[in-house]
Parts: structure tokens; sequence; C-alpha cells
């Protein structure tokens, strides 16, 4: 089973599960051409497809899922933003079990400033799966992970920086504390989780005028001793549970 990257930031998230045969889609916020060509042109294999919350980035194109025959499990929130009804649109309930195929998704609440949701993951081929974006913090604990994507969207002193130079706007050292995961709430986040099953450590949706890469990645791999990656178009990890 693989993890593809197709985007992980303000300007379109989305990434595919896929071990050939059964592929999940996490986020429509990329064009619908592009993840088509990401599933090598087999959409017949996309068992569903999962919404984290309304934003542009994470849901513009979820009218394109349901058109290409694709369930889209999204809350009640984004459905109504969205105007959008549909057979295969599914309104989730958070801390509700959802199989798709042979993936089993529970969404649970997240910390944004519209309603959200991360999703715990569960497949045969890769194991447990902590998926989390948009984020201000974890309010649950998963035990026995095989693998965590976390949002680590900005540290506090790149904010800062950014803001005395004026690349990022002043209002976002307010908003940012509770909306998005800060480079310290995801260690601590971590460090709150039992890691020894986790095979990688994925960074997702980091800023790009709030946040440092090789620091955060680095930062990361110190406290955990585990393979840090963070997320940008095109990656493609190996996630096949060992
Ligand atoms: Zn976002
Ligand atoms: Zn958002």
């Amino acid at each position: 089973m693989e993890l593809k990257v197709l985007g992980s930031s303000s300007s379109g998230n989305c990434y595919i599960l896929d071990n050939g045969n059964e592929a999940l889609i996490l986020e429509a916020g990329i064009r619908f051409a592009d993840v088509k060509k990401a599933l090598g042109y087999n959409i017949r294999k996309v068992a569903g497809c999962l919404i984290t919350h309304r934003h542009n980035d994470h849901a513009k194109y979820i009218k394109n899922m349901m058109e290409n025959g694709i369930h889209t499990l999204a809350l009640p929130d984004v459905w109504t933003a969205k105007q959008l009804t549909d057979s295969r649109a599914v309104a989730i309930q958070p801390n509700k079990g959802y199989k798709l195929g042979r993936f089993k998704v529970l969404p649970f609440h997240a910390c944004h400033d519209v309603p959200c949701v991360g999703y715990h993951i569960m497949h045969p081929d890769c194991g447990r799966v902590l998926f989390l974006t948009d984020s201000c913090d974890c309010l649950h604990l998963f035990p026995a992970l095989n693998h965590v994507w976390i949002e680590c969207n900005y540290s506090t002193p790149k904010l800062i920086e950014a803001v005395s130079k004026g690349y990022t706007l002043k209002r976002q050292i307010e908003r940012l504390p509770n909306s998005h995961m800060e480079l310290d709430t995801c260690k601590r986040v971590l460090s709150e989780h039992d890691l020894s099953h986790v095979q990688e450590i994925v960074l997702l949706h980091l800023s790009e005028q709030n946040s440092d890469r090789e620091h955060f990645i680095s930062t990361i791999e110190r406290q955990t001793g585990k393979v840090v990656y963070a997320a940008h178009p095109n990656m493609t990890i190996d996630i096949t549970k060992y």
C-alpha cells in the first residue's frame, strides 16, 4: 500500500492510499483530472473519499468526486455549505464507524475555525492510520498506531518573524492558535501517543510563510526517533504494514 500526496497546503489538499486494487482518497482540494492521473485512470478501484471540512483547500472539488461515482464522507456542515445532495454524499457523525471496501474509518472531532474532523483509518495492508489536519489540537488518544499523518502548520517564532517582515497578516497571531497546529503542540500530541508501532510520521499542511520544513522534520525526528517526512506534492511513501 502506498500513500500518494497530491497536495498538502492552503493551496490544495489531497492524499491517496492505494494498494493497486483498492484506493481511498483523503480530501478534494486538487483538480479531479490530477486525482484521476494519480489513480492511473482507474477510478473503479476507489472505495471512497473522506473530507475533513468545508474550506476550499480541502473540499473545492467535492462535486467531481460524486460525479465520478465516488462515495464521499463529510460532515453535514460541508453538504450544507456546498449545497450538494447526491446519493453518494454521506453525512457523517463523529465517533461513528464507516466501512468503505476494506477500509474502516472513524471520524473524530478536530479543533478548527469551522466544523472539522480527523479520521482514524484501518486497512489490513497498512494497519492503523491517524490522519489529522487543520486542527489546533488532538483531543483523542489512539492506541497502537502504525502511521501518523498530522498537521504541523507553523511555529510561534516563525510566525512572529513572518509578521514582523510583513509576509503574514498580524491577525494570524490571533487566528492560528485556535485553528492550526503549532510545532510544540504537534510535539506534545506525539509524546502523548504510543509510537512503538509507528512506521513513519508525515507532517501535513505546513504554512509557506510560518514554517521551516527542515527544522520541523529534524525537531520531530529528534523527539520521536521515527522516520519523519513533510508532505509535498508528488511524494509517495510505502505504507505497507511490516
Ligand atoms: Zn487547510
Ligand atoms: Zn481549514
